[in-house]
């Protein structure tokens, strides 16, 4: 038999784990060895669907999580073996997702004869391109050999709020990442918390808190913006839910009255602005790519939290439970600045000011939690892998470093703008690229591309 194509998958999230999953189940005539490294222990969970709370709820229905896009109800079906009551609208726990993630890489894994799997714990701290193809070096000071590489290495830990001194960042107050394990026990019962961020992560991370008996909590955002639910009596969006401007738009402000136009139109008609923001999904990188880097960054300053709040919704009942947390005085959610952190003896000082006012208020907590979500500066997060790759020239952060650049077809682009013939990326570093594309209905796609373009340069 002729040697195996070796293909290093580094990260074993969604997006590694899918990838993982399409090239064993390749027919080519060579064999592929899919090495999977993950630093993180747990296979086929990642931050996502690692979580053990019953209160975290995927935010997108079981009818559209499926892992395979060309196998729709791959992932209902599988819930409705286990629970016959869910329906393609149920909202289900993400620990449920994290199980059928597992589930289907080990029932790849099972019919993968000829290709095969190993998998490894350990973090890639170095690529090296060679004659031969790739050298991997991984904490453990092992060195892998593969013919191609993966990048799966998905989001990184949420960026400090520039507020906070690097004395309280490194104190036991301080909540860096609230999906690491064992953040909870850290937390003082006796005071609220103050959650920085008023996103999907603090709604996470309220419903976390108040079943351990932790006071109350203050959430705070420049803004106050919380996601708004997502609404099981609107019917799907449809193609004459689009702007029809926004054909020809080429600047955030043309995309902004378009959208708004629309919106009226469409509810004047008994629609839904959903229905709208939805619409846009399919064409969302299109939009991206036409933007110049000036309106791009435009829309990120001025736009992004208002489009966060339409277009990542919450699932219905942890809205439900987190509006019954404000209502009953435990949750307060307010739009302000942090301005300053100071460590008590055995409590903390926030100094804030409200949104809109001049006279800052002065609040005593337990804590602070950072729920401001995965930081989104690639070249701040401190990564040893990416920041490596960027020193080698072997990949480059876009011009806004919200991800790396990469070609439609998954290749990593080097610093000289030549696409890698050896590495290729799949993941949430994408939104440089299309804006979004963070969830499983995107990465579905992107995964099963690049594993396809892979084993056809298997031969
Ligand atoms: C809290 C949360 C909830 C979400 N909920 C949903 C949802 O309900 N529905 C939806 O569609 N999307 C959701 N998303 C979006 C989510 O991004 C995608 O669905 C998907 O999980 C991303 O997976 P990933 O594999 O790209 O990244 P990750 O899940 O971050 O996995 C990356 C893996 O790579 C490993 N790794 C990183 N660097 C290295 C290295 N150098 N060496 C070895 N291993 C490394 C990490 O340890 C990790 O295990 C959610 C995201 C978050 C953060």
């Amino acid at each position: 038999m002729s040697e195996p194509f070796r293909v290093a998958v580094i990260g074993a999230g969604f997006s590694g784990v899918m990838t993982a999953v399409h090239l064993l189940r390749t027919q080519t005539a060579r064999p592929v060895q899919v090495l999977m490294v993950n630093r993180s222990g747990a296979m086929a969970r990642g931050v996502a669907y690692g979580t053990q709370s019953p209160n975290h709820l995927l935010n997108v229905p079981a009818g559209r999580m499926s892992a395979f896009p060309d196998a729709p109800s791959h992932f209902l079906h599988y819930c409705q073996r286990r629970d016959p009551s869910v329906t393609a609208g149920t909202f289900v726990p993400r620990s449920v997702y994290g199980e059928y993630l597992g589930d289907t890489l080990a029932e790849a894994v099972a019919e993968a004869s000829p290709n095969t799997l190993e998998q490894a714990v350990a973090e890639v701290r170095d690529i090296r391109p060679t004659a031969e193809g790739v050298t991997l070096e991984l904490s453990d000071r092992r060195m892998l050999l593969a013919d191609r590489v993966v990048l799966a290495v998905g989001h990184h830990p949420p960026a400090h709020p520039p507020e906070l001194t690097a004395e309280f960042r490194a104190s036991q107050w301080y909540v860096r990442d609230p999906w690491a394990k064992g953040w909870l026990d850290r937390v003082p019962k006796h005071l609220p918390a103050l959650l920085v961020g008023t996103g999907l992560t603090m709604l996470d991370v309220a419903l976390d808190l108040h079943p351990a008996g932790v006071v109350g909590a203050v959430a705070l955002s420049r803004r106050g913006l919380m996601p708004q639910p997502h609404d099981p009596n609107v019917a799907p969006a449809e193609p004459g839910h689009r702007p029809p401007e926004i054909e020809d738009a080429t600047t955030v402000r043309e995309y902004l009255a378009a959208v708004r136009r629309c919106v009226e139109a469409v509810e004047a008609n008994d629609g839904n602005w959903r229905q709208v923001v939805d619409s846009l999904r399919p064409i969302t990188p299109l939009l991206w790519q036409r933007l110049s880097v000036p309106d791009r960054e435009r829309f990120l300053r001025h736009l992004r939290p208002f489009w966060d709040v339409h277009r990542h919704r919450a699932a219905p009942a942890c809205m439900e439970a987190v509006e019954g947390l404000r209502a009953n005085g435990w949750l307060s959610v307010r739009a302000g600045r942090l301005v300053s952190v100071t460590l008590n003896q055995d409590n903390v000082n926030v100094t804030v000011l409200p949104r809109g006012q001049e006279q800052p208020v002065m609040l005593q907590v337990g804590c602070v939690i950072n729920c401001t979500g995965p930081s989104s500066d690639v070249t701040a997060a401190n990564d040893p892998l990416l920041n490596h790759l960027f020193a080698a020239g072997l990949a480059r952060p876009d011009p806004l470093r919200m991800g790396i650049d990469v070609t439609g077809n998954g290749a990593v682009i080097a610093a000289d703008g030549s696409p890698s013939p050896v590495l290729g990326y799949v993941g949430p570093l994408l939104r440089a690229r299309d804006g979004e594309g963070t969830a499983v209905p995107e990465l579905r796609v992107h995964a099963a591309r690049l594993a396809a373009r892979l084993a056809a340069e298997c031969g």
